[in-house]
C-alpha cells in the first residue's frame, strides 16, 4: 500500500456498545480502497496516548459504568488528548466518547462523569427516557447527509466554537430542543449514531481518512482518493 496511518482506539476493550467497532472495519474497507494500510492499536486504560503517535483517533460509545471507568483514566491523557485535538488530528468519536470530550455527563443515577472539557459541550440526563430510533441529519456547510439509528440518555448541548455534524430532519439528535445533532469542532467529528456510522456514511469516512492522509503526506497528489465514489448503504 502506498500510504499508512496509525489508529488509536480508545479504550476500545471497554467502550464498545452497539458495535461502534465497526466504525473501524468501515476505515479499513474505505482505506484499502484508497491505496492505505490502517495500523490500529487500543489505547486504554494506564497507556500513554503520545499525539504525535497517531494519524486518526477512534472513541466509541459506553454504558455508564464504562464511562465512569474512563473519565477517571482519561483525566491523565486530557492534555495529550486536547493538543491532538487543538493540532487538527482528526478524531471520531460516538456516544459515550463524545459526551467525554465534553465538560462532563450527568448519567441516568444522576452522578457526574467529568469529561476532559477538550470541546466545549455539556451533558444532561433525560428522566427515565432514552432516545432511540433512525436518524437523519443534514449538515448544512457540505450538503452532506448522514443516515443512522441513535440510543442514549444523555442531552448534549454544543458551546463555543462547536458545529452541529447535522441539522436533525428525523429524529431526536444531541438533545430534542434545537435540531442540532453530533459535533464539528477542528477535525472531530462526534456523534450518537450508532450502527455503526461510517458503514452507512462512507462520505464521513472518506473525509476522514482524507483530512488523515493530507495532514500525514502534505506533498502527496490525492487526486485520485479525492476521486473515490462512495455509494450510499442507505
Ligand atoms: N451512557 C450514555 C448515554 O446513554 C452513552 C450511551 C452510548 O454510548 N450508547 O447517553
Amino acid at each position: 500500500m502506498a500510504y499508512e496511518l496509525n489508529v488509536a482506539h480508545l479504550y476500545g476493550d471497554l467502550l464498545n456498545t452497539y458495535g461502534d467497532n465497526g466504525n473501524l472495519l468501515a476505515l479499513g474497507y474505505y482505506a484499502k480502497q484508497m491505496g492505505v494500510e490502517l495500523k490500529t492499536t487500543v489505547i486504554s486504560l494506564d497507556d500513554k496516548f503520545d499525539p504525535s503517535d497517531w494519524d486518526i483517533v477512534f472513541f466509541g460509545g459506553g454504558q455508564d459504568f464504562e464511562q465512569s471507568i474512563v473519565s477517571k483514566d482519561i483525566q491523565n491523557k486530557k492534555e495529550d488528548l486536547t493538543s491532538y485535538i487543538e493540532d487538527g488530528g482528526p478524531m471520531l468519536a460516538i456516544c459515550g466518547g463524545y459526551q467525554l470530550l465534553g465538560h462532563y455527563y450527568i448519567g441516568a443515577d444522576g452522578e457526574k462523569i467529568k469529561g476532559i472539557s477538550a470541546l466545549d459541550h455539556y451533558t444532561l440526563s433525560q428522566d427515565n427516557n432514552r432516545f432511540i430510533g433512525d436518524i437523519v441529519i443534514k449538515n448544512p456547510d457540505s450538503g452532506d447527509e448522514y443516515h443512522g439509528f441513535e440510543n442514549h440518555n444523555g442531552m448534549t448541548f454544543l458551546g463555543e466554537g462547536e458545529k452541529p455534524l447535522g441539522i436533525v430532519e428525523e429524529g431526536h439528535g444531541n438533545n430534542d430542543k434545537d435540531n442540532s445533532e453530533g459535533v464539528v469542532y477542528k477535525n472531530v467529528y462526534g456523534s450518537y449514531f450508532h450502527g455503526p456510522i461510517l458503514t452507512r456514511n462512507g462520505n464521513l469516512a472518506k473525509k476522514i481518512l482524507l483530512t488523515a492522509l493530507k495532514r500525514k503526506y502534505p506533498d502527496a497528489d490525492l487526486s485520485k482518493q479525492e476521486a473515490l465514489e462512495i455509494q450510499p448503504t442507505f
